[in-house]
């Protein structure tokens, strides 16, 4: 085992006093709750967060309000729900750093992936060409691209980590060649929590003309992105894993790729004319969300970054720091306690496992104890087998989480040791 180092972002402690999380706390009503009579610490941030109050009430005022379907009403309602449905696409583009036009709403990272495979990559793929992963994706992050290969005849390559959970990087010059088509990556694992250097990822990819997807459904909650500054070809995340709805994310594509790519999908709205001789499209993104779309998911998810842009990245990212050194101090503390995942960067993610307990009968100990973490493979199955285990327990945390709960989670742990191990 490498020596542990603790993880941070920022490379440097810095203070997190600043940040008043008992404030921020109360506007988050699912904290309040109890689990098996006890308060609720959640923990289980990087499968979905929890909601504000801005974005159950910007839900609530939709469908008490103006519901309305969207882009063709004439009715005053129509156009209202237009209005917010586009302003939360100017919110989206704005969190991001792209042009309105640029921001595709979606079901979430997976169905993103799975348009870029299909729309941009499917056309372009000929028989021996090679699209280059990592061994760090979620399953999102290399399905969609097996689909397409196996549709095709390309081959999906992987980038390797190493045993602290980096990628390893000096393997790029030999795994980018003349076939590499397009390069998926993820900007923070969700298995591991490791922050991967997406901008030498862009770097080396691009110097051969190959273009770069970066799911960063696990990045846009503690990191701010700037898809300009990164230059990436093709952006992805969820709404839900960054405290909007389900059922909605963003993927954002160059304007000249979108332009270029063929419809996802065929249906309403995303057409110029239609006659059964030649049907034409509208151009990005209407081209590509065929179909009445999830209009308060929209809504809920422009509220959201809202809320996050006004909290400010800058301002808790030295909390989450601070937590998450705290949690890997206290875990690895505890004997028989194996933290997989030590990476330099990370996001506020523990994965572990514990000698002599079933990762499922931690979780099972801890929620009886009010705690939720999640149990299994994380959608990572490669991650899990390069390891040498079939499953972590993974504490995921959020600005919202405490000191004090990860007391409490590492107590929880010692007591399933005492009664299982
Ligand atoms: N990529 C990563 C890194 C993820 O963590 C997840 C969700 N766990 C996904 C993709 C897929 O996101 P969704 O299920 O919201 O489409």
């Amino acid at each position: 085992m490498h020596e542990l180092t603790l993880p941070s972002r920022t490379q440097t402690t810095r203070a997190a006093t600043a940040f008043d999380v008992e404030r921020v706390r109360r506007e988050f009503p699912t904290l309040d709750v109890q689990l098996n009579g006890r308060p609720l610490v959640y923990l289980d941030n990087a499968a979905t967060t929890q909601k504000p109050v801005a974005v159950i009430e910007s839900l609530a005022r939709f469908y008490r309000k103006y519901n309305a379907n969207i882009h063709r009403g004439v009715h005053r309602l129509s156009v209202q729900a237009t209005n917010e449905y586009e302003r939360a696409r100017t919110s989206v583009a704005k969190f991001l750093n792209a042009d309105f036009e640029e921001i595709i709403f979606i079901r979430g990272a997976t169905e993103g992936i799975n348009l870029v495979a299909q729309s941009f990559a499917r056309p372009r793929l000929r028989a021996g060409d090679e699209i280059l992963v990592s061994h760090l994706e979620h399953h999102a992050n290399i399905v969609p691209w097996q689909m397409v290969c196996e549709q095709t005849g390309a081959k999906l390559r992987v980038i390797p980590i190493d045993d602290r959970s980096d990628l390893e990087l000096d393997a790029l010059p030999k795994l980018i060649t003349e076939r590499t088509r397009l390069v998926a990556v993820n900007q923070a694992s969700n298995a591991l929590g490791t922050i991967n250097a997406v901008d030498e990822i862009v770097a080396a990819a691009h110097a051969h003309n190959v273009p770069v997807l970066i799911d960063g459904a696990q990045a846009v909650s503690h990191m701010p992105v700037d898809v300009r500054a990164l230059g990436c070809d093709f952006y992805v995340f969820s709404g839900h894993k960054v405290f909007g709805p389900t059922g909605i994310g963003a993927l954002y594509g160059k304007r000249a790729l979108l332009d270029a790519m063929p419809p996802y999908q065929g249906g309403g709205d995303m057409i110029r004319t239609v006659s059964f001789g030649k049907t034409t499209y509208a151009d990005p993104p209407q081209r590509f969300e065929a179909g009445t779309p999830n209009i308060s998911g929209a809504i809920g998810l422009g509220a959201a970054v809202d809320y996050l842009t006004e909290l400010g990245v800058e301002r808790f990212a030295p909390y989450e720091d601070d937590l998450l050194a705290y949690g890997t101090e206290l875990l690895s503390a505890i004997p028989g306690v194996r933290l997989i995942g030590t990476a330099e960067r990370k996001v506020p993610v523990l994965s572990f496992t514990v000698d002599g307990v079933h990762p499922h009968d931690a979780g099972t100990i801890l929620d009886q104890l009010g705690i939720a973490v999640r149990a299994g493979h994380h959608c990572a199955q490669p991650v899990m087998e390069r390891f040498g285990v079939p499953a972590t327990v993974r504490a995921s945390l959020a600005f919202y989480n405490t000191r004090a709960e990860l007391d409490q989670l590492a107590s929880g742990v010692r007591k399933a040791i005492e009664v299982l191990g």
